[in-house]
């Protein structure tokens, strides 16, 4: 590679920065803490909405001494213009037996509600001793359902963001921030 040729650097389409590198690192280990002091003793399911919450599990979860069961889900979007609005449904098998368990639902941002309390009313059916939801962003202004997180990372504005697992187009994802894409790049938009 010339000396003079460009680097890609995401970090340049964002317009503003909400949530820096060093908040978040503090704030996992806050949000650990909860975690631990609420499931001290117990073993725990923790089940995360891949892909946006693919970064902030990975990290959470280091801060957990707790014995855990991982695993994933993919939720369908209903923000799909192309086809009539439908609910949120999980696409993949649950494989781990949660009867009776301990389960924390992790997302990456609660903004309408509708994800976690349709994934909620799902998992409920499956009988765990208890089901808890944690989410590293929550935008309190956009509820289109009645739902609340029982662990919050932040509490945000009504704005776009990227980055810490967030995309936009599935891009950005890898951001070590929270941030707000410049305006001229964020149409038209993407939520899935
Ligand atoms: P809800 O069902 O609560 O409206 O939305 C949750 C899902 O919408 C999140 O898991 C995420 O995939 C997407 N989402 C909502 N707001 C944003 C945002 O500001 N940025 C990104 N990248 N995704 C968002
Ligand atoms: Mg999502
Ligand atoms: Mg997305």
């Amino acid at each position: 590679m010339q000396a003079n040729d460009a680097v890609p650097n995401p970090l340049e389409d964002l317009d503003t920065i909400l949530v820096d590198e060093a908040a978040l690192k503090s704030r996992l280990t806050e949000l650990g803490r909860e975690i631990n002091a609420t499931y001290e003793g117990k073993e725990l399911a923790v089940i995360a909405i891949i892909n946006g919450a693919i970064i902030f599990v990975a990290d959470l979860i280091r801060e957990l001494n707790l014995s855990i069961q991982l695993d994933c889900i993919r939720v369908s979007s209903y923000r799909d213009e192309t086809r009539p609005m439908q609910e949120p449904e999980i696409i993949d098998k649950i494989r781990l037996d949660l009867k009776d368990v301990d389960v924390l639902l992790i997302d990456d941002i609660l903004d309408t509600g509708k994800t976690l309390s349709r994934v909620c009313q799902i998992f409920r059916k499956l009988q765990p001793a208890s089901l808890r939801t944690c989410v590293l962003l929550d935008k309190q202004t956009t509820r289109s359902v009645d739902f609340e997180a029982d662990f919050v990372g932040f509490q945000i504005p009504d704005e776009f963001v990227v980055g810490y697992g967030l995309d936009f187009a599935e891009r950005y994802r890898q951001l070590p921030c929270i941030g707000v894409l410049k305006p001229e790049l964020q149409n038209p938009p993407e939520w899935t």
